[in-house]
């Protein structure tokens, strides 16, 4: 047993003594461990970290507006400055025209927003028995209630009472949309109130979406008026060269989730950008407008969102959505030639700094990570045993090269241990 009293997310416990370790500080794209290892962090944290770590100018500015005020919340009519200029902001840069912007405190809870209010939406429109929220396989849509229920990685769903924990969902392949297609006429589109999607999936194992996939979903969806919920947790705020997924691969969404990058990770905060069709009952100027019954303490938490703010401004000022697209063949081309490596079924890379080098699924990878951590390169697993690549963006090339060949000889290592 663990002497420790911090309960790991997602974390066999039993592990936690033989292999806990700490970070204690970082700089740009490296951590450093407490006890003083630099550390390329491949995974940006949990893909959080787009402007890189230990930006003191986003700290100075939370640290003003803690001194002014730590928040105001925003319900019956209450409001805090940063969150109104946030929100402004957001919906600008939104691929949502004319988005209305509700703020949360994560990507799990923004998830939860956006089926509720997908429901909801039916509800209003006089049809409530449009209720199904249909996901795919290898999908992550975060560990709430629906997060829970929508997965496509069933060892997240296990134990929580299956179909029952959230009633009404279903799961359809995560590249076919002709099977999409029969599993929506099966549920009868009268029963279904959205399709939800992340652009590429990232926990599932960095899934890019096959040529035309995207825009034949968002169409499949129109043609039979199922709301479709962009999960941009990962891909938003410049992981793939935009600010949005759905930007690049050319869909408009009618609800958009976002998170980590939102403010980098340097305060926790979420949203969900809504379009006009959901929002436009909820905003009508007559008595009977309904309300959306739904909220968290820290929905526009203020000092979260000049966290927000300030990341939003270095992603603008130091040009780093166009670095990522620069970036986006170098890392390409240092991890396709793993693809040759007897350890590596695939490699997935090519959009944006987002990518992942495949192991054969039954490999005990852990070999792999504990020598990469020893060549000074931090990286994790996926779901489907993959190494996690998305570095933040500011990453430099030899750093991606210097990366790559330190996980060639982490897979090299690895293999001539097991054949030992
Ligand atoms: N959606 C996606 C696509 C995610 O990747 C994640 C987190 N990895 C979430 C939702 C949940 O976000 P959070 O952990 O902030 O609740």
């Amino acid at each position: 047993m663990t002497s420790t009293s911090l309960w790991h997310p997602q974390t066999a416990m039993s592990t936690i003594e033989e292999s806990l370790t700490v970070i204690a500080s970082g700089r740009g794209a490296s951590v450093r461990t407490e006890d003083g290892q630099d550390l390329l962090d491949l995974p940006a944290g949990l893909w959080h970290a787009n402007v890189g770590h230990g930006r003191t100018r986003i700290a100075d500015a939370v640290r003003r507006q803690m001194a002014d005020l730590e928040t105001y919340h925003l319900f019956q009519g209450m409001a805090n400055r940063p969150a109104i200029r946030l929100a402004e902001r957001l919906a600008a840069l939104s691929p949502i025209p004319d988005a209305k912007v509700f703020l949360t405190s994560g990507g799990s809870d923004s998830v939860d927003t956006a089926c509720k209010l997908a429901r909801r939406h039916w509800q209003l429109a006089g049809r409530p028995g449009k209720r199904v929220i249909v996901s795919r396989q290898h999908a992550y849509h975060g560990l709430h209630g629906f997060g829970t229920s929508i997965t496509g990685i069933q060892s997240n769903r296990d134990g929580y009472g299956g179909d029952s924990l959230i009633p009404e969902t279903a799961r359809v392949p995560w590249d076919d949309l002709a099977a999409t297609e029969a599993e929506l006429l099966r549920l009868g589109p009268d029963n279904v109130a959205a399709v939800i999607a992340e652009p590429v999936i990232g926990t599932g194992g960095v899934l890019l979406p096959p040529p035309g996939y995207l825009t034949g979903l968002a169409e499949l969806c129109r043609r039979l008026d199922v709301l479709l919920i962009a999960d941009e947790v990962i891909t938003g705020f410049g992981r793939v060269g935009q600010w949005f997924a759905c930007r690049r691969f050319g869909i408009e969404p009618d609800l958009l989730t976002m998170a980590k990058g939102i403010t980098s990770g340097y305060l926790p905060l979420g949203g969900v950008l809504v379009s006009r069709r959901i929002w436009e009952p909820f905003f009508a100027e007559t008595p009977d407008a309904p309300t959306f019954r739904h909220g968290l303490t820290y929905s526009g938490h203020a000092a979260a969102c000049v966290a927000a703010e300030e990341n939003l401004s270095i992603l603008e000022e130091e040009g780093l959505l166009e670095r990522v697209l620069d970036l986006e063949p170098v890392l390409a081309q240092a991890l396709t030639p793993l693809r040759d490596h007897e350890a590596v079924v695939d490699v997935r890379a090519g959009t944006g700094l987002l990518a992942a080098v495949q192991l054969d699924p039954d490999a005990d990878a852990r070999p792999v990570l504990r020598a990469a951590r020893e060549g000074g390169v931090l990286t994790r697993l996926l779901a489907d045993n993959s190494l996690h690549v998305s570095p933040p963006f500011v990453i430099t090339a030899e750093e991606i090269s210097r990366a790559a060949d330190v996980l060639k000889s982490a897979l090299d290592r690895a293999r001539t241990l097991e054949s030992a």
